[in-house]
């Protein structure tokens, strides 16, 4: 159906709300767009702040999806530092937090995530930073420096991409994680193993099994992570980097199916025909796999955006897709495709002591996902046989010798 003169609202501006925008004049949409967001600044992406902009080699431009005049040149209305408070699904309205209500025929929710904090003592304390907006990348990045102790809570990629960054800055860094090992829910064990040996080749100290249990203070100012067997671990700055929950309160409290997300359909529409949701909040089907479940990564922003401004504007639903994402650490660079869903085999290519290799995860003879450490032709082909899902020679596959090419054959 097409909504093509309708006002389309869109809460969020982040990457995901930020692209829906972008994407909607972009398919033809001739209606109002309203771009709402909570932060102060156009949408922007989020990767650099703990990679190239942490490290200083991107500036603060480079972040934006696009430069601010775009919006007003394409007749979307941005509204800065303005927050979604509640939806009346009736009167079709969200009230604002400046005191106004906004009515809209079409909602998309793109109100992402939220880092989670950590309900210990001292987490108030001045120098306990988080790693979600540029502005607490700002905080962080004037905290960091040489010589400076930073303690990492978190050993998953945020967590890491913050060790490596803060390591090229100078300062001495520890990893407190509370599994026995690094990216324990999101990674195999070789991975693991790998990245762990990688950053302490760079000076990074880790603490696994480690539980932070309070933040220790002296004037108000972080002086230590103290750990649930009562050892102390020295630092003038924590980041805590412990997951991100979604933003999805506004949706559940207006009666909208929600499970650790938005529950939405292959267009991003919600319970509510007239609401979208799309990014980090959203909870949404994935065909290749039989399933939904919620992801925390551009691509999937970007996805969510193409799919609800394709329903909005009459054009045809995208093509199916293979969920990836990627991270870089130091001279490493990560590209993950798929999710390890049931995966019964996991098969190594190349050899990590070079850190240019690959893991598949199959199940029987089909690849369900790769992790490809510097190792892009394993990435774009592995995409291709999960999103086929076709049968692979695992012994092909498993020898570096024969190309990702002829394996895929
Ligand atoms: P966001 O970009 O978080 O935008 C949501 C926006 O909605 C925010 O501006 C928020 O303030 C606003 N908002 C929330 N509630 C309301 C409300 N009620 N009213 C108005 N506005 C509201 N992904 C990768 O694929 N690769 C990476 O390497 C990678 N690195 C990352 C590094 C960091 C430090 C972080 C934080 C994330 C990283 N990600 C990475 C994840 C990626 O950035 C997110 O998945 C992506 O930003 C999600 O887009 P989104 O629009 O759903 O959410």
């Amino acid at each position: 159906m097409s909504e093509a003169a309708s006002h389309v609202v869109i809460l969020g501006a982040g990457h995901a709300g930020g692209t829906a925008a972008a994407l909607l004049r972009q398919y033809g949409h001739a209606g109002p767009i309203t771009l709402v967001g909570e932060e102060p600044i156009p949408p922007y992406q989020r990767p650099p702040l703990s990679k190239a902009w942490l490290k200083g080699e991107a500036d603060a431009d480079s972040l934006a999806l696009k430069p601010l005049e775009f919006y007003a040149e394409h007749g979307i209305d941005f509204r800065p530092s303005i927050a979604g408070l509640s939806i009346n699904r009736g009167a079709k309205s969200v009230a604002l937090s400046d005191g106004s209500s906004i009515g809209y025929d079409v909602l998309i929710l793109a109100t992402g995530a939220r880092a989670i904090a950590l309900p210990i003592p001292g987490a108030d304390l001045d120098g306990v930073m988080f790693l979600r907006t540029a502005a607490d990348a700002e905080t962080l990045k004037a905290t960091v420096g040489p010589g400076k102790r930073l303690a990492v809570v978190g050993g998953g990629y945020i967590g890491l991409e913050v060790a490596a960054s803060g390591r090229a800055l100078g300062a001495e860094v520890v990893v407190l994680e509370r599994e026995p090992r690094l990216l324990a829910r999101v990674a195999c064990e070789t991975l693991s193993t790998f990245f762990k040996a990688y950053h302490e080749q760079h000076g990074v100290g880790f603490e696994l099994g480690a539980t932070a249990a309070a933040f220790e203070g002296a004037d108000g100012k972080v002086s230590g992570v103290r750990l649930a067997d009562g050892w102390v671990i020295p630092c003038d700055a924590v980041v805590v980097g412990v997951g991100a929950a979604p933003n999805d309160e506004i949706a559940r409290d207006c009666g909208l199916e929600t499970t650790r997300g938005v529950v939405v359909d292959l267009d991003a529409r919600t319970s509510d025909p007239a609401i979208f949701a799309i990014g980090d909040v959203a909870h949404r089907p994935m065909p290749i796999y039989d399933r939904m479940f919620r992801m925390e990564s551009v691509p999937n922003a970007l996805e969510g955006a193409k799919q609800a401004a394709s329903a909005i504007a009459g054009r045809p639903q995208p093509a199916g897709e293979v969920p990836w994402q990627w991270s870089d650490q130091y001279d490493l660079k990560l590209q993950i495709a798929g999710y390890a869903f049931d995966v019964d085999e996991v098969l190594v290519r190349g050899d990590p002591a070079t850190a240019k290799f690959a893991v598949f995860h199959l199940r029987g003879d089909k690849v369900q996902s790769v992790e490809a450490i510097n190792s892009p032709p394993e990435f774009m082909m592995g995409k291709q046989l999960i999103l086929g899902r076709r049968p692979v020679d695992k012994a092909r596959l498993a020898d570096a010798a024969v190309s990702m090419k002829e394996v895929a054959l």
